[in-house]
């Protein structure tokens, strides 16, 4: 739809038309939907949008036709035959489960001894007879170090304890504090930088003084 008074409007709307244009155009525009629909699209215009009518804001527009590149996609073709495609997956299903069985086998019978987890170390053991405290400590080869493990018996009751490492070359790190009321079989961690072959022994310190002594 179009007409022929849409070119004045935005001569009308910029208040340029001479006095009987612009009375031919008012009695015009009521009447027609074309011209109030081009006024709606000129509105945002400043000082333009108090001569909109609410009405005219809702009219209907017409949709413009779509360009070819918008036209909605050609329907998919039909998908193949369900059957086939089940029996598939039932036996990707079926392989899966059968993979998850051999790792599930792999890792459970494979000796304990080899898998990561499992401390694979030495351990130390000394007691001094005058205190009557005794220390076990396993050693665990690490990539960063050595992990230790302090079992304690005997020991002072309500005292905070330090284990001090010493290796060969006369160096000593802290490998850890604890206090000393815990059950006599709990194990206690403790950690180095020196490896294994590194440490000369393991002092247990109570209030400075070597509580027990260990050594390989
Ligand atoms: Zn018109």
């Amino acid at each position: 739809m179009s007409c022929t008074h849409t070119v004045v409007l935005g001569a009308y709307l910029l208040g340029s038309l001479d006095p009987p244009e612009r009375a031919d155009f008012e009695l015009h525009v009521p009447g027609c939907a074309t011209c109030r629909r081009e006024m709606v699209r000129l509105a945002p215009l400043p000082g333009l949008l108090g001569q909109v009518r609410l009405e005219d804001l809702e009219l209907p527009f017409d949709d413009p036709a779509p360009e070819p590149a918008l036209w909605p996609l050609p329907p998919l073709p039909e998908p193949e035959p369900a059957a086939p495609r089940r029996r598939v997956r039932w036996s990707l299903l079926v392989g899966a489960a059968a993979l998850v069985l051999v790792v599930l086998g792999a890792v459970l019978l494979v000796p304990p001894l080899l898998r990561d987890d499992a401390p694979a170390g030495v351990t130390w053991q000394a007691a001094n007879s005058s205190s009557g405290a005794a220390a076990s400590i396993d050693l665990v080869a690490k990539s960063w170090g050595t992990e230790l493990w302090m079992t304690m018996r005997d020991m002072p009751e309500g005292a905070r304890c330090a284990l001090i490492v010493h290796d060969r070359a006369g160096r000593t790190e802290i490998g850890g504090w604890w206090g000393t009321d815990h059950p006599d079989d709990e194990r206690i961690p403790g950690s180095t930088s020196f490896r294994v072959e590194e440490i000369e022994r393991l002092d247990v310190v109570v209030d400075k003084q070597v509580l027990v002594s260990v050594r390989p």
